[in-house]
């Protein structure tokens, strides 16, 4: 292809770039925490720590002009990425609504007055417990303690500039051993001036002491879970917080994704563009880390090995010709619920990865 062709061909793709409601960016796949369920930590022998280039990150910029968010995070800990305030200007003089979610152990002040001044949108902040004993015995490496305190900090910050932004949003795990302690969050999130709490699952068990610790395997107890989660919700909306959780029943005949592939994509540190977190590269390594061996994870008491769903990298292809690639498209097609596809051909086309994934399920 000639110099004018090639032209041509990259502003046809910045023209007609996709419409996403969001793109994940994995800024890096380094971390100061040890959380006892992440792959960071279970992988920590053969995971490699990076950053994204800033000169791949501005290769993709040009074909985000039709997305809506840009979410700067992946198996990582944002803020050690060294261009990060350099990527979220960026992406803000674009237009963006910009977020992340951090684990809150770098929130210094100088930190906290950056954000601001860069009018990040949503700062998200990990959560794992109500109280320091809780919180810190599951997310190792941080401490509840410091985050909370930085967060209080933020918010005074904030109202003494009356600054809106960032919005906190917390990001709360729910374990069995956890899910007590959720009756404190609304008052947490109060006084901290949290806008949103959303409550998660453990999706990826990749440890097999911690497959009873997901609160949808607890199936007996579902409706208790449910309930208290419904009380959570009211008191949240009385204190105009929303509240947003997953599950915790799982439904086994669903054939939709819980994640939203049909409109965004996630893009790891290296580039590979694939649907969601669970299945980037980043979780499975060449073999020479690895050691030639796969790392499997749990899915309904058996082991699967871990699959990388990539269609592409914005290294060699514009995000406009990855996601119009016929098999990206064939595989949005199946969680399309504007798409109609009969459930036999959804079960036939559908990697073996989302077949024994917890998120089609609903967590
Ligand atoms: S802070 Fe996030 S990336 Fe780091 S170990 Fe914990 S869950 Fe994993
Ligand atoms: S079903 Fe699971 S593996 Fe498949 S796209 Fe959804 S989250 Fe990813």
């Amino acid at each position: 292809m000639n110099n004018m062709m090639r032209w041509l061909r990259r502003q046809l793709d910045e023209i007609f770039c996709p419409t996403l409601d969001w793109v994940q960016i994995e800024v890096t796949t380094h971390c100061n925490a040890s959380c006892i369920y992440c792959p960071h930590t279970v992988m920590k022998d053969r995971w490699a720590n990076m950053h994204m280039p800033l000169e791949l990150f501005c290769k993709l910029t040009p074909f985000l002009r039709n997305t809506k968010m840009i979410y700067l995070q992946g198996w990582g800990e944002p803020l050690l990425c060294e261009d990060i305030f350099r990527m979220i200007r960026i992406c803000k003089d674009q237009g963006k609504v910009v977020g992340f979610t951090t684990n809150g152990m770098l929130l210094t002040e100088e930190t906290i007055l950056k954000l601001i001044d860069l009018e990040v949108d949503i700062l998200g902040v990990s959560l794992a417990g109500t109280t320091a004993t809780t919180h810190n015995k599951i997310r190792k490496g941080t401490d509840f303690d410091t985050v909370i305190s930085s967060l209080k900090l933020l918010h005074r910050i904030k109202l003494e500039n009356r600054r809106e932004r960032p919005a906190v949003h917390l990001a709360y795990l729910m374990l069995k051993l956890n899910f007590h302690e959720l009756n404190g969050i609304v008052s947490l999130a109060k006084g901290m001036g949290a806008k949103q709490i959303v409550a998660g699952n453990l999706n990826l068990i990749l440890n097999p002491k911690l497959c009873t610790e997901a609160i949808f395997n607890d199936r007996e107890h579902a409706e208790q879970y449910r309930a208290t989660l419904e009380k959570i919700k009211d008191r949240a909306a009385n204190e105009n917080i929303i509240f947003h959780y997953h599950g915790p029943n799982l439904n086994d005949k669903s054939m939709r994704c819980s994640e939203n592939v049909h409109c965004a994509c996630v893009i790891n540190v290296e580039g590979e563009i694939s649907p969601c977190v669970f299945t980037t590269q980043t979780l499975c390594k060449d073999p020479e880390l690895s050691k030639g061996q796969s790392t499997h994870y749990i899915f309904e008491g058996q082991l699967f090995p871990l699959e990388v769903l990539s269609f592409g990298n914005i290294r060699d292809e514009s995000l406009t010709r990855i996601w119009k690639k016929r098999d990206y498209t064939g595989f949005r097609d199946l969680f399309d619920p504007e798409v109609v596809v009969k459930t036999e051909q959804i079960m036939s086309e559908m990697p073996r990865c989302c077949v024994k994934c917890y998120k089609r399920l609903g967590a």
